[in-house]
């Protein structure tokens, strides 16, 4: 946080130099309570009801976070999912909201289903194309542009900026998924945002073992009060020991983060050349469409994440994704060990991913057993 006297890496790794005042213990507790003591007088002078509302076992998580997206409140949330939809549930029916072609497919789903039956007006844009962004606004009818970038699973760039102004311009909100990014390369409310979702699913707990989802607001105003309570209402919170375990996560993000990412920079590099490989896409590589924007508003790197065409197509990458040994054959992303997935298998024919893409979540192993594990599946398959 810009006027928190120390550095991201401090933050996370200290978990806000947490000291449990009654035992001097540097580990956070775990609070299963689910209601707290109503004082004598009638009054709950600690401040705390129920844990619907508030659960201590969030407190540090969700302060940490604050902190590093330079944010003003942190919500944790029963998974990414429950997150994302809670901004759009806090909307009012015929609003109009603006939100990514490319982008998580289950969200995507979700929005042009259910959130258009109660009533949402939602209109898909290329975000990536900021012109193109401008002349979808409808000004005092557009209530929030929600952007994911990089975005799943091409990894086009957004302009944070450039879409916060045109927001801002309009009446509206922006909201930005940065789970690739995570706060390691990207903090989206210093360029503009409103709000900064995160699957904390991925890297923010990092260890492939919690659900997790949370939203950081640049403001506690009226807006972020009405998110605040369709979480409380609805219910979606994470669990106590969920918290807990997305509290130690976070501990080690900067770690891993930074080495995931300069192994994706290697291993995009490695894979540009190889024989089976039609295209590879990175933001990190100089020839991707986004690389300037990425380049500006993501610092030390463009993140764990990248695809590959297969050159002989979708048999193929299906083949190859088969043969590998250490990368794991699995969904979901940002966990500390290699997935390989063929996306379009799993995102259906609605979905605008090209059938030859198997998208890569960089883990911690060696370096040289990951491109020696795809280099084999690749030839192999081919
Ligand atoms: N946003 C992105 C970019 C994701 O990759 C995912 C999950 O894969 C989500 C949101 C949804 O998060 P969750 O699975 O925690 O509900």
């Amino acid at each position: 946080m810009s006027n928190h006297p120390h550095r991201p890496e401090t933050i996370a790794a200290s978990a806000l130099g947490y000291e449990d005042a009654a035992s001097g213990a540097i580990i956070p507790p775990i609070h299963p309570s689910t209601t707290y003591i109503r004082d004598p007088d009638n009054a709950y002078s600690r401040g705390r009801v129920y844990a619907r509302a508030d659960n201590p076992t969030f407190d540090t998580p969700a302060r940490t976070l604050s902190a590093l997206e330079n944010g003003a409140d942190t919500l944790l949330f029963a998974s990414g999912m429950a997150a994302a939809t809670a901004v759009f549930m806090a909307l009012d029916p015929g609003d109009h909201v603006l939100v990514p072609d490319e982008m998580y497919w289950a969200l995507r789903n979700w929005l042009h289903g259910p959130a258009t039956r109660w009533g949402l007006r939602v209109e898909g844009v290329d975000t990536s194309d900021t012109d193109a962004v401008r002349a979808s606004l409808r000004p005092g009818e557009t209530r929030l542009i929600w952007i994911e970038t990089p975005a799943n699973p091409l990894w086009t760039i957004t302009d944070i900026t450039a879409l916060a102004e045109l927001a801002h311009e309009a009446g509206a909100w922006l909201a930005v998924d940065s789970t690739v990014a995570t706060p390691v390369h990207c903090r989206p409310l210093d360029l503009g945002a409103d709000i900064v979702m995160h699957s904390a699913t991925k890297y923010l707990n990092g260890h492939s073992d919690v659900i997790a989802g949370t939203l950081t607001t640049a403001r506690r105003d009226e807006q972020w009060a009405r998110i605040k309570a369709v979480q409380t209402q609805q219910g979606g919170i994470l669990g106590s020991f969920e918290a807990w375990l997305l509290q130690r996560g976070l501990r080690t993000l900067f770690a891993r983060v930074r080495w995931q990412s300069a192994a994706a920079q290697s291993l995009a590099e490695r894979l540009s050349a190889h024989p089976a490989v039609s295209e590879v896409l990175y933001p990190g590589l100089p020839g991707f469409r986004g690389h300037g924007i990425a380049a500006r508003q993501m610092t030390g790197g463009f993140g764990g994440m990248l695809s590959i065409r297969v050159k002989s197509g979708r048999q193929a990458a299906i083949a190859a994704a088969a043969k590998v040994g250490i990368w794991r054959r699995a969904t979901s992303l940002g966990g500390v060990e290699s997935l390989i997935e063929h996306r379009a298998s799993i995102e259906g024919p609605t979905s605008p991913v090209p059938d030859d893409l198997l998208r890569l979540s960089v883990g911690l192993e060696s370096l040289d057993d990951l491109f020696e594990d795809l280099d084999q599946a690749l030839r192999r398959a081919d």
